[in-house]
């Protein structure tokens, strides 16, 4: 795929209808949001903070660091938005998606069982009674 250009506009609202192209950067919810540069029109949210993305303005053009990675949606793209223009970086594959869903923490299989049965969930759950008042 060939490298895309993309425009931003500074906005207090995200807009209800998005253009193609677009990085909407709300400021006031320290959040960006554009839709998947692939075509595939799914809404890619970006919430910036220290431990999510971070936006540079040059005062021309943005940037987000790290890469986008569409895992979620089926269409899976993976690109980087340097200087308003999307590059595109190789596809996830199965192992990386499940290495970024580690990561996040949104993996919710893992997590869950190991939380529900075992000796030890049993264990933090006592120790959860005795911390409580
Ligand atoms: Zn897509």
């Amino acid at each position: 795929m060939k490298p895309l250009r993309l425009t931003h506009e500074f906005v207090d609202y995200i807009p209800e209808q998005l253009d193609a192209g677009v990085l909407y950067v709300s400021l006031r919810f320290t959040t960006v949001i554009h839709l998947c540069c692939c075509g595939c029109g799914s809404k890619v949210v970006t919430p910036l903070s220290p431990g999510d993305w971070r936006l540079t303005f040059d005062g021309a053009s943005v940037s987000l660091s790290p890469s986008i990675g569409n895992w979620s949606y089926p269409c899976r793209s993976h690109y980087w938005i340097r200087d308003s223009t999307v590059r595109w970086a190789a596809q996830w594959t199965p192992k990386q998606v499940e290495a970024a869903r580690a990561r996040t923490g949104q993996s919710g299989q893992r997590g869950s069982a190991s939380k529900s049965r075992g000796p030890a969930a049993r264990l933090l759950q006592r120790v959860l009674r005795w911390l409580r008042p």
